[in-house]
């Protein structure tokens, strides 16, 4: 019988592993040092801010995985040998394989910052991450400042569960605007205020020069390049991830950033796969950055995959980009592409919106001639995805998205909508004669 060995049980990982059990009598190994069972890593910020236990965001029972005989190994991958088909583990345990699956993840980026090994310093992934921060920051009188550096998801996620337990934060962002590098600047801009609104001390464009230790090799303190000293108890380091691939290095497997894989997620070895954040496209798709660290992405690559060993050669098709996270209070979606004013095209317009006094704003990304509709960011609003994604199908022009836009909208009826405004604010900057239609749920469900 096939033997399919996992490395990484996490999203990408455990999609394979139910995918192909679903169809096939293989025999199935899923190897992690993390944690025995699959969990959800979005929601690790939950648990620590007191929303959920750890063992509800493990989306399956501890059951689950023997009865569907998906064998869990507990343990580190040190080096996989294609020429044997075998895999060593740190304790010494071998295992042999006929197809594997690379799905190791990402890691914390760390850039040679000296004092970045100190204790009291750490990134924001793992379960161990999540232990870590427990004991370095459970309140605030252990912990009477934390210094979080990288504007990114992960970098304001880190700072809104600090916050929770009244931690005093400083947040270091390189950026003279947070994330934006991938908002435009009205979005970044509200996001900039709406961290000082949660008593964050927001240092943008300052970087982190060292961090300085105390005479038991505990961090004391962060040197910035203004020259400042801001003492804390806590570095948190969320300058964004890359692949989790270092121990491939001698393999043969080849690796990039990422390891390389073709649109079927195979890599150069035959037989050896790689899905997840751990893996990168040899060609970019579309817009798409050749590695997305994204969880969604993780489970369509896992699901494809399972077809492909399954019997069924099936290529990795994301479809139209999307996404979505919070920051804070304030839930963000987008569909399709709106860049940044760093990454924005010379023919992509904008249409920004802004709520006069909530933090609710949209912008709207089009082709300058053609109006053709290109991508929308959400803040505040929820939208329905399908919806986007069939516009984006049908290559509908901005004129249809914005008098249709009432039929987007995801937010309960009770909710104030804001369509109309937005309407009346482009017509008037484009010098259009936009109407909003009525909401239509034939159209919404039906296509009509
Ligand atoms: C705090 C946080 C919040 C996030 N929030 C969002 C969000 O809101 N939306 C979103 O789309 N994405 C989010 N992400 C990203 C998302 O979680 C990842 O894209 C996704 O988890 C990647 O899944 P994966 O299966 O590729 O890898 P992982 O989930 O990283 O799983 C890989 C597993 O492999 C194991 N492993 C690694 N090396 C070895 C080895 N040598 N031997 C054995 N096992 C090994 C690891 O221990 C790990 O358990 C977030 C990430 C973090 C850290």
């Amino acid at each position: 019988m096939q033997h399919i060995v996992i490395i990484g049980n996490g999203i990408a990982g455990v999609t394979t592993a139910r995918h192909i059990r679903k169809k096939t009598d293989y025999r199935i190994t899923l190897i992690s040092p993390e944690n025995d069972y699959f969990f959800s890593r979005t929601a690790l910020m939950y648990v620590y801010m007191g929303h959920m236990k750890f063992e509800h965001i493990q989306p399956y029972e501890n059951w689950f995985w023997k009865k569907n005989r998906i064998e869990l190994v507990n343990g580190y991958v040190t080096k996989v040998d294609p020429p044997n088909k075998k895999l060593l583990l740190k304790d010494g345990r071998i295992i042999a394989y006929d197809s594997l699956v690379i799905a190791t993840g990402s890691k914390s980026n760390k850039f040679g910052w000296p004092g970045q090994d100190l204790q009291g310093v750490q990134g924001l992934y793992s379960k161990q991450d999540l232990d870590l921060l427990e004991v370095t920051a459970p309140d605030k009188e252990v912990c009477k400042r934390a210094v979080v550096v990288g504007g990114g998801l992960i970098g304001i996620e880190l700072v809104e569960m600090l916050r929770s337990r009244k931690i005093p934060v400083t947040f270091l962002v390189r950026e003279k605007s947070f994330w934006n590098g991938v908002l435009p600047q009205g979005e970044s801009q509200m996001i900039n205020e709406h961290i000082l609104e949660h008593h964050i001390d927001l240092r943008l464009a300052t970087n982190l020069k060292e961090i300085l230790s105390d005479e038991n090799g505990r961090a004391k303190a962060v040197l910035t390049d203004k020259g400042e000293t801001i003492a804390c108890n806590l570095v948190g380091l969320t300058a964004g991830v890359s692949p989790n691939i270092d121990f491939l290095k001698d393999s043969g497997i080849e690796l990039g950033k990422g390891v390389k894989v073709n649109r079927f997620l195979e890599t150069n070895i035959e037989n050896i796969y790689a899905i997840g954040d751990c893996a990168e496209q040899h060609q970019a798709i579309g817009n798409r950055k050749p590695v997305e660290a994204v969880w969604y992405t993780g489970r369509m690559m896992g699901e494809a995959l399972a077809q492909t060993i399954c019997g069924k050669k099936t290529a990795y098709d994301p479809g139209h980009w999307f996404n979505s996270a919070k920051f804070f209070d304030i839930e963000y979606q987008t569909y399709g592409w709106v860049f940044s004013e760093a990454d924005k095209q010379e023919f992509e317009h904008h249409f920004h919106w802004r709520h006069p006094n909530e933090n609710i704003c949209l912008t709207l990304a089009f082709h300058s001639k053609s109006k053709q509709f290109l991508g929308i960011n959400t803040f505040g609003i929820r939208m329905r995805h399908e919806l986007f994604d069939r516009w984006l199908n049908e290559e509908r022009n901005i004129g249809y998205v914005l008098e249709h836009l009432k039929d987007a909208n995801f937010d309960p009826e009770f909710y104030r909508h804001h369509e109309e405004d937005i309407i009346r604010q482009y017509n008037s900057e484009f010098g259009a004669n936009i109407k909003a239609r009525k909401k239509s749920w034939q159209r919404i469900f039906n296509n009509a």
